[in-house]
């Protein structure tokens, strides 16, 4: 199984109904507060900060990077294994 993940902020992508890859809360750009810095991923645009109020500004476009979760798991696996056998 692979994920995409923003390569900018981490979070994880997802593609929306025009398969275009979006942030977890359905918008393509991230916005910063300019008071609180609080980010916004929510689509539609909220034209002000959820949390202050303040402007919102853009901050990054989300870019997706691969990473493969099954790569991951089967080097930890492999590490587990024998030291599971030993133990038994
Ligand atoms: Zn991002
Ligand atoms: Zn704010």
């Amino acid at each position: 199984m692979e994920v995409y993940v923003c390569v900018w902020c981490g979070r994880t992508l997802k593609l929306d109904s025009r398969g275009c890859w979006v942030h977890p809360g359905g918008a393509l750009y991230i916005q910063r507060c300019e008071r609180c810095g609080a980010e916004v991923d929510a689509f539609p645009y909220p034209d002000k900060c959820p949390v202050c109020g303040g402007r919102l500004l853009d901050d990054h476009c989300a870019l997706p990077r691969r990473m493969s979760l099954v790569g991951e798991r089967q080097a930890g696996g492999l590490g587990h294994t024998p030291r599971a056998r030993t133990s038994l």
